[in-house]
C-alpha cells in the first residue's frame, strides 16, 4: 500500500494484508465473496474487503431486529445523547475521514470533509429532535374522548447507498432513524466500502462505550445481491435507497410488493437557467462549481445550463475560461479542483456520452476527451465538458438522461416560460435554478407555474444543500424527502389513538347501534 493511502487508513484502524470483514452487527465477520476497493486516482488498490454470505447477513439481520427491540424503549431524550456522542466522535476524527472519502471515492479534499461535516451537522439537528419529535392532540367530536396522533419507532430501517456520497446519506439516515427509536442495516455502494467501515467502527465504539448492541447500526458491505436480500425482508418495514432511477425502479416495486415504505432518492438532471437581469460574477461561478464540482458526480449537479439570448455569448465566453483554467489533480492535494471520475465505467459513459454529441452535431465549445498523459493514465480523470446542441430537443437522450460525468448541455431561450418549460420537461425533478435580480421571475419561478424540482433555488446554484430542509426530488427522482424539514416523519409508524375517559361509549357520527 502506498504511504499516501496508509497515511490515511491507519489513523482510522483500517489495515491489514488479508480480507477485511465487511458485516458488522456486534461483531465483524464475513466469509462471503471478496471485493476490491480501488483508489480511482492512482488506480491502487486499497483493500479487499470479505462479504457476508447469506446466512451470515440473515444472522445480522436478526440481530439487528433484536437491538431494535432494546433500542426503541430507550427514552428519545437519551437517544439524543448517544448521538451527540457519535457526533462528537466524528468531529474528532472529520479531516482524516473527508480524505478517506477523497482517496476511495475520488473527490476533493475540501468537499471530502465537507461531506463528514454533514454527518455532524445532521446529529447536533437529530440531537435537537430527540425533544421535539412531537405527535399531536386532536379534538374528538365525542364527550370525554382525546385523539392522539403517536409517533412510534418502525424496526429495522435497511439503508442502500451510492457511491458518489459514501458518508453524508448514511449520516442522513442513520440519525433520523436512531433518533426515531430504529435500528439500521447499511447496505453501502460495493466500491466504497473502507467509507463504510471507518464510519461504522467510530459508531460501534460509541454504542460499546454506552452498553449498547452494536447492531443497532448493522453494516453490510456487498454487491448487488446483499441490496436484494434487505429490500426482500419482511423484517425491513423501510427501505431508504439512495442511487440510480434504474436501480430505484426495481426496489421501489420489490419494496412495494410486500407492502413495504421506501424514500427513494434518484438521479437528478437539473438546470440553471440564467435570465437577462442576472448578476453574471455570481451566476458563472456557481454554475462552473454546480457543473465541475465532485467531476460532476453529484446528484444536484448542473447539467443543463439556459441563457437569456441578451447574456448568452457573454455568460458562455466567461464561462469557457473558467472551464480552460481547470487542471486535474490529486484530490487529495489543496488546490485541486478536478478529481477523477470514480470508475472506468463512469470514464465510458462519459466517451460514450460526448459521441453521441458529436453524433448529433452539438458545438462541442470545451473539453470531450479523456486524461491519458502521465500522471493520470492509472486515474479516471476526463475533461470538463459544455456541448451547444442544436435544438433542445428533449425527446433526445442528451435532454432527458443523467450522465453521471461533467457534462453541461446548453440551451438559448427568449422567454423565461420557454426555460420553464424546458427546466420542466425531463423525466427527472430534483435540483433547479434560476438567476436573476427581478421579484416577478422570482415569483413565477417558485409558484405554481414554475420549476416542478423538489430543490427550486434563486439566485443559488444547483448543488451544495444545507442539512435543514427536507432533501430530495419529484417525479422519476423518486419523490423521498431526508434530512431535514418533516423528513424523521416517515421514519416512524404513526398511530392515531381515540382514548375514552368518560363513562359512555357513543359512536362517531352519532350512529345509534342498540338493539
Ligand atoms: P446505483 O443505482 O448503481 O447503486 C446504488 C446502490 O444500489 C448500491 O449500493 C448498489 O450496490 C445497490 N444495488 C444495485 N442493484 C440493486 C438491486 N437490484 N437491489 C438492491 N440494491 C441494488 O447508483 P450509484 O452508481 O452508486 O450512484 C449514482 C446514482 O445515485 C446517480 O444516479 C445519482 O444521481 C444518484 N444519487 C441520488 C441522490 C439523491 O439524493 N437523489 C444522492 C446521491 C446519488
Amino acid at each position: 500500500l502506498s504511504s499516501r493511502a496508509s497515511n490515511i487508513l491507519s489513523p482510522l484502524g483500517i489495515q491489514g494484508s488479508t480480507a477485511l470483514p465487511g458485516l458488522y452487527d456486534g461483531a465483524w465477520r464475513g466469509s462471503g465473496e471478496t471485493i476490491v476497493s480501488k483508489c480511482p486516482t492512482t488506480g491502487e488498490t486499497l483493500a479487499e474487503v470479505a462479504t457476508p454470505t447469506p446466512a451470515e447477513f440473515h444472522e445480522a439481520l436478526q440481530k439487528t431486529k433484536e437491538a431494535h427491540v432494546v433500542w426503541r424503549d430507550v427514552p428519545a431524550p437519551r437517544r439524543g445523547e448517544i448521538l451527540r456522542q457519535i457526533r462528537e466522535a466524528l468531529a474528532a476524527k472529520r479531516d482524516v475521514l473527508g480524505q478517506l472519502v477523497s482517496l476511495e471515492m475520488g473527490k476533493i479534499k475540501t468537499e471530502g470533509i465537507g461531506e463528514v461535516q454533514e454527518f455532524v451537522d445532521i446529529c447536533d439537528y437529530a440531537v435537537g429532535l430527540s425533544r421535539m419529535m412531537n405527535g399531536r392532540y386532536i379534538a374528538s367530536e365525542r364527550p370525554g374522548h382525546t385523539i392522539l396522533e403517536v409517533p412510534n419507532p418502525l424496526g429495522v430501517v435497511g439503508v442502500l447507498t451510492a457511491f458518489n456520497f459514501p458518508v453524508a446519506v448514511y449520516g442522513w439516515n442513520l440519525s433520523l432513524s436512531l433518533i426515531a427509536g430504529n435500528a439500521t442495516m447499511w447496505k453501502p455502494s460495493p466500491t466504497t466500502p473502507l467509507c463504510a467501515i471507518a464510519v461504522t467502527k467510530i459508531i460501534a465504539e460509541v454504542l460499546q462505550a454506552n452498553g449498547l448492541p452494536g447492531a443497532i447500526a448493522s453494516l453490510a458491505v456487498g454487491d448487488k445481491d446483499v441490496g436484494e436480500a434487505i429490500v426482500e425482508s419482511p423484517d425491513v418495514p423501510l427501505v431508504s435507497f439512495t442511487g440510480s432511477e434504474h436501480v430505484g425502479r426495481i426496489v421501489g416495486k420489490n419494496v412495494m410488493s410486500r407492502f413495504g415504505k421506501t424514500i427513494l432518492e434518484l438521479g437528478g438532471n437539473n438546470a440553471s437557467v440564467v435570465m437577462s437581469d442576472a448578476d453574471l460574477n455570481l451566476a458563472v461561478p456557481a454554475v462552473f462549481f454546480g457543473a465541475v464540482g465532485t467531476a460532476g458526480q453529484r446528484c444536484t449537479s448542473t447539467r443543463r445550463l439556459y441563457l437569456h439570448r441578451n447574456i448568452a455569448d457573454e455568460f458562455l465566453e466567461r464561462l469557457a475560461k473558467a472551464y480552460k483554467s481547470v487542471k486535474p489533480g490529486d484530490p487529495l492535494v489543496d488546490g485541486t479542483l478536478l478529481g477523477p471520475l470514480h470508475t472506468a465505467s463512469a470514464v465510458a459513459t462519459y466517451a460514450d456520452t460526448v459521441a453521441h454529441l458529436r453524433d448529433i452535431n452539438a458545438n462541442v465549445v470545451c473539453g470531450g476527451s479523456k486524461y491519458d498523459a502521465a500522471p493520470f493514465e492509472g486515474g479516471n480523470f476526463v475533461e470538463p465538458t459544455i456541448a451547444i446542441p442544436k435544438t433542445v430537443n428533449t425527446a433526445d437522450r442528451i435532454w432527458k438522461t443523467e450522465t453521471f460525468a461533467p457534462i453541461l448541455n446548453v440551451g438559448v431561450f427568449d422567454e423565461l416560460d420557454e426555460a420553464i418549460q424546458w427546466n420542466n420537461s425531463v423525466p427527472q425533478g430534483l435540483s433547479s435554478s434560476l438567476w436573476t435580480r427581478d421579484i416577478r421571475n422570482v415569483g413565477r419561478w417558485i409558484g405554481p407555474s414554475g420549476s416542478d424540482a423538489g430543490i427550486v433555488n434563486v439566485n443559488v446554484g444547483t448543488s451544495g444543500a444545507e442539512i435543514g430542509a427536507a432533501f430530495g426530488g419529484n417525479k422519476s427522482t423518486g419523490w423521498g424527502r431526508e434530512s431535514g424539514g418533516d423528513a424523521w416523519k416517515q421514519y416512524v409508524r404513526w398511530s392515531a389513538c381515540t382514548v375514552n375517559f368518560s363513562d359512555a361509549a357513543p359512536l362517531a357520527q352519532g350512529v345509534n347501534f342498540s338493539a
